[in-house]
């Protein structure tokens, strides 16, 4: 059959490549310090390289000018993550939790950490506390749901928590805040015990204040009705919300005075209830160490990149076309077209390669999007006539006019995807190394962003110098299933 030309005068054999920008600074840094700033951007060089030891020495050394750099503990809890060392990587989490109790990457990395022991209830927790700030984000989405699927499909006997366990987001008042309030208004305690525990609540925003809004009034003494008002709460004549809202009211007027929270510091009594907890913590993963080596658990990790490396490596001619991108396109048919009122339809016959069994997510269904994005489109024949084009799969490699793969190879640097032009081999990258170093799979967004422009080299276009063409060589964003710093804020 003859040739139609659409947008070469040829079908060229070339081989077309997408790069893409890496993203490591996702995660916002607002320190002061020079020194501490150029140590992060050197640290995160390093992690970026893959270099996670030299990553490390610098995390700590932030920690060591500035102990309570949050952004440094998450960093170095993810650094320990990829060095599998899941117990230290826990404890940074931990600290940063302390400090924030809505710190979403903390959030994310401990569930990250009790998944990767089977420990799935608790890890499901903090997916849950993540998801509730964020509901939104891909990366948090992707590990709820991993959760949710694990807990039910592996029972498993979950390690007895510490007693005394303070890391989950305290939502309500303690009870120990409300015995406070019926012991002052029984005039069993003075007003600063009372105080105290008013303070606790704004501390962790049970009282929701902005700083601007606590007056430094020196008003000595509190009104008699306020205690009675915590009296009645106490005794459960008015509930949390009425109590909340009238000691907010108090605040904001000056009569009671309180600290400006983040000038808090730790009483005695905080300090040591902190250390002990920390330390129940650390006995408690040591309990689940112990308990996963006992029972022999079976794990599943919330994090399946570098699973799916294994799945792919093992039968690797499988699924990569290699060879066949590099021989070119000269031996593949033609696709066939017919004329009909004046408009070309153009028939891409594409032989769709398998995929390992039991990936976490899935790629191929979307690949029905990149066709329909093409056969929505008209073009221009040299006569002047429109082109379409249609895609038909088959199940025959020499009948196709593209072979679809999807890979996980190193198909070179910050490169996402080959393709033959016009027809041949079109290879999609299902991972890269942009987000933290390690291994990850993207997002199914991005993964249909880059087969849609793969399959556009495919049926013969070119580069575009419209950057937002879907045929601009590189991609603004590309979005990581798994990686914790792709997590925005
Ligand atoms: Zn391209």
């Amino acid at each position: 059959m003859g040739q139609i030309t659409m947008f070469k005068p040829v079908l060229l054999a070339s081989i077309i490549s997408v790069m893409f920008f890496s993203s490591i600074n996702s995660v916002a840094f607002a320190d002061d310090t020079l020194d501490v700033g150029i140590l992060h951007n050197q640290a995160n060089t390093h992690l970026l390289n893959g270099e996670l030891h030299l990553a490390l020495e610098l995390y700590d050394k932030i920690l060591d000018i500035s102990p309570n750099n949050i952004d440094a503990m998450i960093m170095k809890g993810i650094t320990l993550g990829n060095l599998d060392r899941h117990k230290q990587s826990m404890k940074e989490f931990y600290n940063a939790l302390e400090q924030e109790p809505k710190n979403i990457h903390a959030l994310l990395g401990m569930g990250v950490g009790f998944g990767n022991y089977g420990e799935y209830k608790e890890a499901y927790k903090y997916f849950e506390s993540a998801y509730v700030l964020n509901p939104e984000n891909h990366v948090v989405n992707n590990y709820k749901n991993f959760a949710k699927n694990v807990v039910d499909k592996y029972p498993y006997h979950e390690v007895e928590k510490p007693e005394i366990f303070t890391i989950d987001i305290i939502e309500k008042v303690p009870a120990w805040v409300k015995n406070n309030a019926g012991w002052w208004a029984n005039g069993e305690i003075d007003d600063t015990s009372f105080i105290s525990g008013i303070q606790f609540l704004v501390k962790n925003n049970i009282i929701k204040l902005d700083s601007t809004e606590i007056q430094n009034n020196k008003s000595n003494d509190i009104p008699a009705w306020v205690k009675n008002n915590a009296g009645w709460w106490a005794n459960g004549e008015i509930d949390d919300t009425e109590f909340l809202t009238s000691m907010h009211f108090l605040i904001k007027n000056g009569i009671i005075v309180i600290e400006h929270p983040d000038t808090m510091e730790l009483t005695e009594q905080e300090k040591k209830n902190a250390d002990r907890n920390k330390w129940q913590f650390a006995r408690y993963l040591d309990r689940i160490e112990k308990r996963v080596y006992d029972d022999k658990r079976y794990i599943e990790y919330p994090n399946p990149s570098n699973d799916v490396i294994k799945k792919f490596l093992r039968d690797y001619a499988k699924w990569n076309f290699e060879q066949q991108i590099q021989i070119g396109n000269k031996n593949f048919p033609n696709p066939e077209y017919f004329l009909m009122d004046g408009i070309y339809h153009l028939e891409y016959k594409i032989y769709v390669n398998e995929q390992p069994s039991g990936l976490p997510l899935d790629h191929v269904g979307t690949l029905i999007n990149s066709f329909k994005y093409w056969e929505a489109e008209e073009f221009n024949a040299n006569d002047g006539n429109v082109v379409k084009i249609h895609f038909v799969t088959t199940k025959s490699k020499a009948d196709a006019n593209l072979w679809v793969t999807w890979v996980v190879r190193d198909i070179g640097e910050n490169v996402l995807g080959h393709a033959n032009l016009g027809k041949g081999v079109i290879e999609v990258a299902l991972g890269g190394y942009g987000c933290d170093g390690n291994f990850q799979l993207f997002n199914v967004d991005t993964v249909e962003t880059i087969m849609t422009h793969e399959l556009g080299h495919g049926i013969g276009l070119t580069h575009s110098t419209n950057i937002d063409s879907i045929m601009y060589p590189t991609m603004k964003k590309t979005t990581y299933a798994y990686c914790l710093l792709d997590v925005m804020d």
